[in-house]
């Protein structure tokens, strides 16, 4: 029986009507990486690499920003590994990134906005991506992006490095999907970005208004409240409409009381810490689109986060 549940535990994960959706996980080291994939994770799909440039007093080189990442590739055996751009702001003390003044470090200078601030870095932080981690492997993923042209401009930077190096393998490129920004302007972003995955942790800070690290906060911040769940659904049609999928890759990813409508909002991976994939896959093979799609129409007509809450409970 264990041996049956453990191969349970690696296998693709289907849904009850033969639909694939891909279980990954969130990494921030390489002994995360070892974990996901006995886990049984398909693959990474948010390495944040700021483990690698926070408690320090410079830069991680690129030759010690590429060994990290290709042990983290290297533990994943093959799978694919989404790395995200460095994602700091002011909120985030870094010496060697003086960002001076800042009131409001969740609207400041943060994410693709410092990349694009210090091009130089995203440049060398590129070059040690695609220096360590095999090309079949590697997809890149950018944070904190509001609408097209911030994309063209990091693309430009990254298109950039790879001819330098010589590559010419295309290498998927996506982006975040965490501002109600790119949230509305998806179809746009999704004419140029190979795949969009939604941070619901900062869609959910910035849609209502509300510091994610307030504990006062935190009872009132649920990333089902019909707002956040009206913009996924914004970001499923404008990524349907040029055939890109759509990730989750927030928080709402690990809830598996989410997965019907997330997936019935035309999700098809979903990206969670190790320890809950296999409570995930398990879920996830309960579900049939048909009614996951019922389930988010509901959940988009409802008032309030509750009401969201309580119609899952009724109907799972
Ligand atoms: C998010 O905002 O949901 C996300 C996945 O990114 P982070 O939590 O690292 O800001
Ligand atoms: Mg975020």
């Amino acid at each position: 029986r264990r041996e049956a549940e453990a191969a349970r535990a690696h296998s693709d994960c289907v849904m009850a009507d033969g639909r694939r959706i891909e279980i990954f996980a969130n990494l921030a080291s390489a002994a995360d990486a070892v974990r996901a994939v006995e886990m049984g994770a398909e693959g990474c799909g948010l390495l944040r690499t700021e483990f690698l440039f926070l408690d320090r007093t410079e830069a991680p080189s690129e030759a010690e920003q590429a060994a990290a990442y290709g042990k983290i590739a290297a533990a994943l055996e093959g799978r694919p590994l989404i790395v995200r751009t460095l994602d700091i702001g002011a909120d985030k003390p870094v010496p060697y990134l003086p960002i001076h003044g800042e009131e409001n470090p969740a609207l400041g200078l943060r994410g693709v906005r410092l990349s694009l601030h210090r091009p130089e870095l995203l440049a060398a932080q590129f070059r040690a991506i695609l220096s360590a981690v095999p090309m079949h492997q590697c997809r890149i993923m950018v944070p904190m992006i509001v609408d097209r042209d911030e994309l063209r401009a990091v693309r430009a930077i990254f298109d950039d490095a790879a001819k330098a190096m010589g590559i010419s393998a295309k290498v998927p490129f996506g982006v975040m999907i965490e501002t109600p920004s790119a949230a509305l302007l998806a179809d746009s972003i999704a004419a140029e970005a190979d795949f969009l995955s939604i941070g619901t942790n900062d869609l959910t800070q910035y849609a209502l208004a509300a510091d994610r690290g307030n504990p006062a906060l935190a009872a009132k911040i649920d990333p089902l409240h019909p707002a956040v769940l009206r913009l996924i659904a914004q970001t499923g049609i404008g990524a349907a409409a040029h055939g890109r999928w759509v990730g989750v890759c927030g928080g709402l990813a690990s809830d598996p009381a989410a997965a019907p409508v997330l997936i019935g909002l035309g999700v098809t991976e979903l990206s969670a810490p190790p320890s809950v994939i296999a409570s995930l896959k398990a879920k996830v093979r309960t579900l049939r689109l048909e009614h996951c799609r019922a389930v988010a129409e509901r959940a988009l007509a409802a008032a309030s986060a509750d009401e969201v809450r309580a119609l899952l409970k009724g109907d799972f």
